[in-house]
């Protein structure tokens, strides 16, 4: 640290230079991100609300009270109408949340020691973190010719350490929504905790299926869900970080709960202490100034352009592993591997991401992708080869 005070104007030049080294989402060269530039208005309120601290709630008492409201909202969605949650910092921290509920009341009620999670292969990393930090072994389900959760595979791991069941509501990789109405059903038949993680489609899904799209429920209205992850920073245009973690019973946060002395509240079952009640008020603006309407529309057009990105891959000789469901396209080329096309898209400036499973390029189609962006890709695709 320096010894003495710097003239602002310094300190923000350096700032200015170094943020200028990062990649803007209205470039639209952004591919491969679920994130996107947050709305105008979540940031200016973000901003007034950036000292509360919803870890201790008795101080910061209307913050509480917007958190309640948005998880709420968010229920609403998600066809509950008493749910019990919190705005966290992301996708992680909500899934290790559903994953720390689910092991701690599998060993207040069933006595489960060194327990295992069934998660299908396609699963977001988090889950590993999870396992890890709650000392639990994963059990990979496999998928099925779609790239979905395949639940024969669910069933034959099923055992009687098995504290939670996931699947996936819009894949990391492909986007795809795995048969959750079969699996909650088989975790209910088994008194067995299920989480989804709707952290990228939680946000687009129920507005889709309103539209009309032929999309599977996913949601709580499926008695067998325990916990939805879904992430205001993903889809729901609400700043980073802004994850949500909403769950069907108290009882799972009080199985969390851990003695808060110094605080205001007695207890505390969120995993950090200090967390940001700006989060939770961005999440809320964006979500009263967009409305359904507003949802509706964003995933609609994103929805428009994943369609004209797979067509005009097609077109030009691209393969396209699946038809998406939501707004994410991944594709390959028959003569050039995936790695070799991202390096050269890297040259055009277009960061695209790699997926694994399988190995394909994957774009996501956020809000900061526009039309005219993806014609001058198309270009660019053509030429690479
Ligand atoms: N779950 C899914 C399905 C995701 O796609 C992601 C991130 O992309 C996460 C969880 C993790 O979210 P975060 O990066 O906000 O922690």
């Amino acid at each position: 640290m320096d010894e003495k005070q710097i003239d602002k104007d310094v300190i923000l030049k350096e700032l200015n230079e170094l943020h200028n080294l990062d990649y803007d989402y209205r470039d639209g060269r952004i591919l491969g991100s679920m994130c996107t530039e947050a709305h105008p208005f979540a940031k200016e309120v973000y901003y007034k609300f950036i000292d509360t601290n919803l870890g201790d709630p008795g101080l910061f008492k209307g913050t509480k009270l917007i958190e309640s409201k948005v998880i709420e909202s968010i229920g609403e969605l998600l066809s509950i109408n008493k749910p019990y949650g919190y705005i966290v910092t992301g996708g992680t921290e909500a899934n290790i949340m559903a994953i720390r509920a689910a092991r701690n009341h599998a060993r207040k009620y069933k006595g489960i020691i060194g327990g295992e999670i069934i998660i299908p292969e396609s699963a977001h990393f988090s889950f590993k973190k999870a396992a890890d930090m709650l000392n639990l072994k994963i059990l990979e389900a496999s998928l099925d010719d779609n790239y979905k959760m395949d639940v024969d595979s669910v069933k034959h791991l099923i055992s009687d350490k098995t504290v939670a069941i996931v699947a996936i509501a819009g894949t990391t990789e492909l986007g795809l929504i795995d048969p959750i109405e079969e699996i909650s059903k088989i975790a209910h038949d088994n008194n067995i905790y299920f989480h989804v993680d709707a952290a990228f489609g939680g946000f687009a899904i129920p507005f889709l299926r309103e539209m009309g799209f032929n999309l599977p429920v996913f949601d709580f209205s499926l008695e067998g869900v325990c916990s939805i992850t879904i992430d205001p920073h993903k889809m729901g245009l609400a700043p980073i970080p802004a994850g949500g973690i909403l769950f069907r019973k108290e009882e799972y946060l009080d199985v969390m709960a851990v003695d808060s002395p110094y605080l205001t509240t007695k207890t505390q079952s969120t995993i950090v202490g200090t967390r940001s009640g700006a989060a939770s008020a961005a999440t809320y603006a964006v979500m009263k100034y967009l409305g359904k309407e507003g949802y509706s529309k964003l995933i609609k057009d994103a929805m428009n352009n994943t369609k004209f990105l797979k067509e005009n891959l097609e077109k030009i000789g691209y393969e396209v592993i699946c038809e998406p469901e939501l707004n994410l396209v991944a594709f390959n080329h028959p003569n050039i591997c995936a790695d070799e096309i991202a390096k050269k898209l890297d040259v055009f400036g277009w960061k695209v991401s790699v997926a694994k499973c399988p190995v394909a390029i994957r774009i996501v189609l956020m809000n900061h992708i526009k039309l005219n962006h993806l014609k001058e890709l198309v270009e660019d695709l053509k030429e690479i080869f």
